[in-house]
């Protein structure tokens, strides 16, 4: 079957009633038939549901989906993206152990690495993301994960998922990837050899916006390890949760299409402005690894990352003065939105460490929504032709 009906197709059993679409299990506990299948399914000697913090019909169906589409053999669902980056992290490292990370993860995946895993005596090496030739001198002898992001946020940077997972492979490493920027519809990371896929749902696999959630996907053995650490430490996703973000999968394709044809289409727009200093898009043939994107990615995904001539105060008033687009910190939501990274979403990073993943104050991160292309074009237009009249543009 093909992505599409997987994800339309893929559903739980059916209850008695013969619904059409899955209702939502909203209960914390299910039954047993007596004392010996109750003590059976604790045993797991018997598959049954027992109680929602471990599984539950709709974060099962939510798995069942995930598994087929990111192609790996088993995962699990989490209450937000970073449950499921810490939920995985946490139990495949020891005190003493070491991880290699690709330096522009997402803000709270770099406050873990820096500030938490420490405290417990793991230890961790930031890499670039735009200079692979570092990489394997990073690797120690206590090393055993890789984690990188593709494409990174904001800065738009990609990791050749091949290169990394061979990598891993002749060093012995785990490979995770975040693969919140992209969905397994334009990607697959498991496919060039990833072991462990990650997820924010809150993100695109949701798509309007209403739901925390997060997913663990990966080989057996590693996902073996991880679900007795998620189960007993408890970020459950709710059985809504997990309902609206598998209804949310039957139409991925088809927004991701909308999402990346109106992304491309601004992206090229943007080039063209005389407000604009440089445009970061995967697919745009200017982005210094356009080869790179054709090949690991179906399309170039719904994030556009540009560079308004000035600084911080042409940053500040080009999201002033907008009217439509949304200013939030979100993405991946059928409503554009525009963000300021240096301000906002990294404004906890020290100027030195933003610029070392590419973020500059004059960064703006658009994530295209699904509103008709030339209407979003309109707002950024009419706020970036406000610039072009500045002394500072004009100089
Ligand atoms: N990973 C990436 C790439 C993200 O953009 C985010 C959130 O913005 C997260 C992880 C964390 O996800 P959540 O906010 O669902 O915890």
């Amino acid at each position: 079957m093909n992505f599409e009906t997987i994800a339309i197709r893929e559903q739980s059993e059916r209850s008695a009633n013969s619904e059409h679409s899955v209702p939502v299990y909203l209960t914390s506990g299910f039954t047993f038939d007596d004392a010996e299948h109750a003590r059976a399914v604790f045993a797991e000697e018997e598959q049954a549901f027992s109680y929602s913090r471990y599984n539950n019909p709709n974060t099962d169906e939510l798995v069942d989906k995930i598994k087929r589409l990111e192609n790996v053999d088993d995962a699990l669902t989490t209450s937000s993206g970073m449950s499921a980056i810490f939920g995985a992290l946490a139990p495949l490292l020891n005190a003493g152990d070491h991880a290699v990370v690709c330096r522009s993860v997402f803000g709270s995946t770099y406050q873990l690495f820096s500030n938490i895993f420490g405290r417990w005596n793991i230890g961790h090496t930031y890499v670039p993301a735009d200079d692979c030739s570092c990489w394997e001198d990073a690797i120690t002898p206590q090393t055993k994960i890789l984690f990188v992001e593709t494409p990174t946020n904001p800065a738009l940077d990609l990791i050749d998922l091949k290169w990394a997972a061979d990598l891993a492979k002749r060093h012995n490493l785990i490979l995770l990837v975040d693969n919140t920027f992209s969905t397994p519809y334009l990607q697959r990371p498991a496919d060039f050899g990833a072991d462990i896929v990650l997820h924010s749902t809150t993100k695109y696999l949701d798509g309007q916006g209403r739901t925390l959630g997060g997913v663990i996907g990966g080989r057996q053995d590693l996902i073996d390890k991880i679900r007795p650490f998620v189960r007993q430490t408890g970020p459950c996703l709710s059985p809504f949760n997990a309902w609206v973000i598998s209804k949310s999968l039957e139409t991925l394709a088809i927004r991701l299409d909308r999402h990346c044809a109106n992304a491309l289409e601004l992206a090229k727009r943007l080039e063209a402005h005389p407000a604009v200093e440089r445009v970061k898009y995967p697919f745009l043939k200017s982005h210094p690894q356009y080869e790179l994107a054709r090949k690991q990615m179906r399309a170039g995904g719904g994030i556009v990352s540009i560079f308004v001539k000035g600084g911080l105060t042409e940053g500040k008033q080009f999201l002033d003065g907008l009217n439509m687009c949304s200013l939030s910190a979100n993405l991946g939501d059928s409503r554009s939105i525009v963000t300021h990274p240096a301000s906002t979403t990294h404004s906890k990073l020290s100027e030195e460490e933003r610029l070392s993943v590419g973020i500059s104050q004059n960064l703006v991160r658009i994530s295209a929504g699904l509103e008709h292309v030339d209407d979003i074009w309109n707002d950024l237009k009419t706020s970036l032709d406000q610039l072009v009249g500045q002394t500072v543009l004009e100089g």
